[in-house]
């Protein structure tokens, strides 16, 4: 499976490219904890997020 190098923000991802990287994908979309406040894309981790907040503390 190919990883990415480093993490990279969900709302920068070409469709192409999330094809390529499904299972590493879902894997972090799974169980949110965070979403993006700009773009409502969420994930378990702040790292790929735009401006990510804590779901629980909204
Ligand atoms: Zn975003």
């Amino acid at each position: 499976m190919h990883m990415p190098k480093k993490e990279k923000h969900l709302c920068k991802y070409e469709k192409k490219e999330i094809t390529n990287n499904l299972d590493y994908l879902l894997s972090i979309i799974r169980s949110p904890l965070y979403m993006c406040e700009k773009c409502i894309r969420t994930a378990n981790t702040d790292l790929v997020l735009c401006k990510p907040c804590l779901i629980g503390s909204k």
